[in-house]
């Protein structure tokens, strides 16, 4: 069994131009005693920053850095000047394929597996490989915990995972795994403590809507299925991915356009979403500040609500029937007007929100009678991540 010196524990979660980066003191308060965010690495406009635990800027640099390796590497070895002790480090991992469906201990087995999985996403996987091994070459005694953003919906019903294709690509794993799996950990656990149990047992909605956006549809604490499939590509339009084709686009595109596999890329997940429809910015508040002068970002805003309203009706009839509703992550915990153009037309599934506490961003925004409880909520992907890695720790 590990002993654990101490209860400092680095939760390290890599997007695919975003770092985010909390150090949790892992006592009853569960205290954050800093955080750090690297946005746009790789791009102009790249900014570093670090607070401490009361939100004070301890450093700041608007300077370009080349790619995650680099951003984490200037995070620890800033760390490690302020000779902070650390018990361990658990990292988002965005796959874990079939095999993974509980967070784990990184080990050289584990690494290697990860390795074999990068083709099921080459957006992400090689960046948190990169950042685990920049952790050992800082800190090559300690503890690394992995925690899996699919394991959530790993056991989701066979019929929710399988795609209609051939039987023999689901054996090879080309299935629906669902992603934002610790977002929605965290939100089960946050509804039974504000909540009650029965509530988080209940038929819950969590609609996860930031620069990624999917949602899930949750009964008994479980995943039943989720908007997002074989990539986070999939499910609901994003920032600046297509969320589902139809895939005759993609053969249109590779017949007619003879575009290459990167440029098909680079489409689907950075020029489409917000910015493909305004053709302004992935930003949506960028794109709300310009609705009335430009028709594209009103376009842009009512074909995201459209989606996320359709959606909402869709994972409704997976659960038979609606209790909760949540609403987090950037757009969600931040926008009322977008949550309420979502909930215009829901009212026959018993969602009815209250303007007021809507306006601002109230923790319960249905009025009151309201058969389905909608709720606004605040997520938290690095304190999951630091939660499990403590209880790996305690084994
Ligand atoms: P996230 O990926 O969770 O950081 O969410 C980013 C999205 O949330 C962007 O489309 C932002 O425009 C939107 N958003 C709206 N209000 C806020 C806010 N106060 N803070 C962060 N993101 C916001």
């Amino acid at each position: 069994m590990q002993r654990v010196k101490d209860n400092h524990i680095l939760a390290i979660n890599s997007g695919s131009s975003s770092l985010k980066i909390a150090l949790f003191r892992m006592d009853k308060k569960e205290t954050v005693d800093l955080s750090a965010r690297v946005e746009r690495i790789g791009l102009s406009g790249c900014h570093f920053r670090i607070k401490d635990g009361k939100g004070r800027v301890l450093f700041e640099e608007h300077q370009r850095l080349r790619d995650h390796d680099a951003a984490i590497n200037k995070f620890l070895k800033w760390l490690q000047k302020r000779k902070t002790p650390l018990a361990a480090v658990g990292h988002r991992v965005v796959n874990g394929g079939l095999n993974y469906d509980l967070p784990e201990l990184i080990t050289p087995r584990m690494e290697k597996a990860l390795i074999g999985l990068e083709p099921l996403d080459p957006d992400h996987l090689p960046q948190e490989l990169k950042a685990i091994k920049a952790v050992r070459r800082f800190y090559p005694e300690l503890t690394q915990v992995a925690c899996f953003d699919t394991a959530f919906h790993r056991h989701m019903p066979d019929i929710a995972q399988w795609y209609p294709l051939p039987r023999e690509l689901w054996r090879e794993g080309i299935r629906r795994y669902g992603f934002h799996g610790l977002s929605y950990e965290y939100l089960i656990h946050e509804i039974k403590r504000v909540a009650g149990a029965k509530a988080a047992r209940g038929r819950v909605i969590i609609a996860h809507l930031g620069n990624g956006a999917s949602m899930a549809a949750i009964r008994g604490g479980k995943s039943m299925d989720t908007t997002m499939g074989f990539t986070p590509t999939g499910g609901l339009m994003m920032g600046t991915r297509s969320g589902d084709l139809d895939p005759g686009v993609i053969l249109y595109l590779l017949r007619e356009k003879f575009m290459p596999l990167p440029a098909v890329s680079d489409l689907v997940n950075h020029r489409s979403g917000l910015l493909g429809v305004s053709g302004i910015s992935s930003d949506l508040r960028d794109l709300v500040a310009q609705k009335t002068k430009n028709p594209h970002a009103l376009e842009a805003i009512e074909l995201f609500c459209y989606q996320a309203r359709k959606f909402v009706g869709a994972l409704a009839g997976v659960l038979g029937g609606l209790d909760t509703l949540i609403f987090t992550a950037g757009i969600g915990e931040n926008m009322p007007r977008i949550r309420r153009r979502i909930c215009q037309r829901l009212d026959f599934l018993g969602i009815h929100l209250d303007p007021a506490l809507n306006e601002r961003n109230a923790e319960v925004i249905s009025r009151s009678g309201s058969q389905v409880t909608v709720r606004v909520m605040k997520t938290n992907e690095e304190l999951m991540i630091a939660r499990h890695t403590r209880s790996l720790l305690r084994h």
